[in-house]
């Protein structure tokens, strides 16, 4: 059959392998089951909002409350803005998707760092826009000026910080270089890891009211997946002046959030103490990876996420290494098919860690 012609060049997202593949085919016990690979929140969601959960399951039959008025209003209330600046996604992805799909047509442009979340390009690919990527794989905003001047765009992605590298720009350097930006271009700023970067450095913190003042053309995307612990639930947001979120709205399928994720974010919002504490764990057990990593002779990307990029040079190949570890229940993710021969590991529970020190130990030795 004849499809979309645009999607020939589409290619198909690819998951971090689910729990449940790895039972099925290696026969391990789910219990034993490490996975870390699709950057979750390894120690779990909060038990207010699973009570919340199981408080709101007894009512289904009802289409959710489609203004979702509560949870942008806890939104808003958080970032002092209105809920008129405020869309709410199944997943901040969706709202990635409204970002290109309302700015771009056939040879609209977009510009991305070369190594960066795959799904900025997925989105670009199904308008026919023209993808137009740095040479570094870092973000280089000396780079993402020059191929600015040189081709303009409809659409910027920065990703703050990044995913799957884990490095994140300073809040002013990113300034200085939107100081720069055409009016006409949205700039999308991806914060899915921001609550962890502002932990880590006060200098890499991006603040939606501030931004979206400076600069009206940008908006401000924020997930649930990822700090907050809901990844199973799909929920984030966008932030922007009122006249693209309006636009946004034309984009929007109704109902496009569950009652059940709503209540779920809404309460994941009042406790805050909850994701904080799981940030400083994370960056506790992240010192154990550095060292760990350091004293294999490995590289490492310094990360400002719950997650570490261990590069192997030319020691190993990062897609066996991933598939020794898949068999024996450790869940991370190969980065070959972004080029790079390096792994991606969401950093775990203090045990988890250990247990996967002790795995890659055992991996490494037998492919040496
Ligand atoms: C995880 C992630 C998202 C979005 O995740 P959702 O689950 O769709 O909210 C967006 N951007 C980056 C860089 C991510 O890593």
């Amino acid at each position: 059959m004849q499809f979309n012609q645009v999607l020939e060049n589409v290619t198909t997202y690819e998951a971090g392998k689910p729990i449940e593949l790895v039972v099925r085919e290696y026969g391990i016990d789910p219990k034993d089951v490490i996975k870390l690979a699709s950057n979750e929140n390894p120690y779990g969601t909060s038990p207010k909002v699973i009570a919340k959960i199981q408080e709101i399951v007894q009512n289904m039959s009802v289409y959710p409350d489609d203004s979702m008025y509560e949870l942008k209003e806890a939104l808003a209330n958080k970032f002092d803005l209105t809920n008129k600046h405020i869309i709410i996604g199944s997943g901040s992805d969706q709202i990635l998707e409204y970002c290109v799909h309302a700015k771009c047509e056939k040879d609209s442009k977009i510009l991305m760092a070369k190594t960066t979340f795959a799904m900025y390009e997925i989105y670009g690919k199904q308008t026919g826009a023209k993808i137009i990527k740095t040479e570094d794989d870092q973000h280089n905003l000396e780079q993402f000026s020059k191929l600015y001047k040189e081709h303009g765009a409809d659409v910027i992605f920065l990703c703050l910080p990044n995913n799957p590298l884990g490095e994140c720009l300073d809040k002013d350097a990113v300034y200085a270089f939107l100081e720069t930006i055409d009016k006409e271009t949205l700039i999308v700023v991806d914060g899915a890891y921001q609550e962890f970067a502002a932990f880590k450095d006060e200098k890499k913190r991006i603040v939606p009211k501030d931004l979206i003042a400076n600069f009206p053309n940008a908006i401000y995307l924020g997930t649930f997946s990822k700090a907050y612990g809901l990844g199973g639930m799909r929920v984030g947001y966008g932030i922007a002046q009122p006249d693209i979120i309006n636009t946004f709205y034309k984009l929007r399928a109704p109902f496009n959030i569950t009652t059940l994720t709503l209540a779920a974010a809404i309460e994941a919002l009042k406790d805050e103490e909850f994701v904080t504490s799981c940030i400083a764990k994370n960056f506790e057990e992240m010192k154990r990876y550095e060292e760990y990593v350091t004293k294999k002779g490995f590289e490492f990307i310094p990360s400002y996420t719950n997650f570490i990029t261990i590069k192997f040079g030319d020691k190993f190949v990062s897609k066996i290494v991933a598939q020794k570890l898949l068999e024996k229940g450790v869940i991370v993710r190969d980065l070959t098919s972004y080029g790079q021969n390096a792994i991606r590991i969401t950093i775990g529970r203090a045990e988890q860690n250990t247990k996967v020190f002790e795995q890659l130990d055992e991996v490494l030795e037998k492919l040496k």
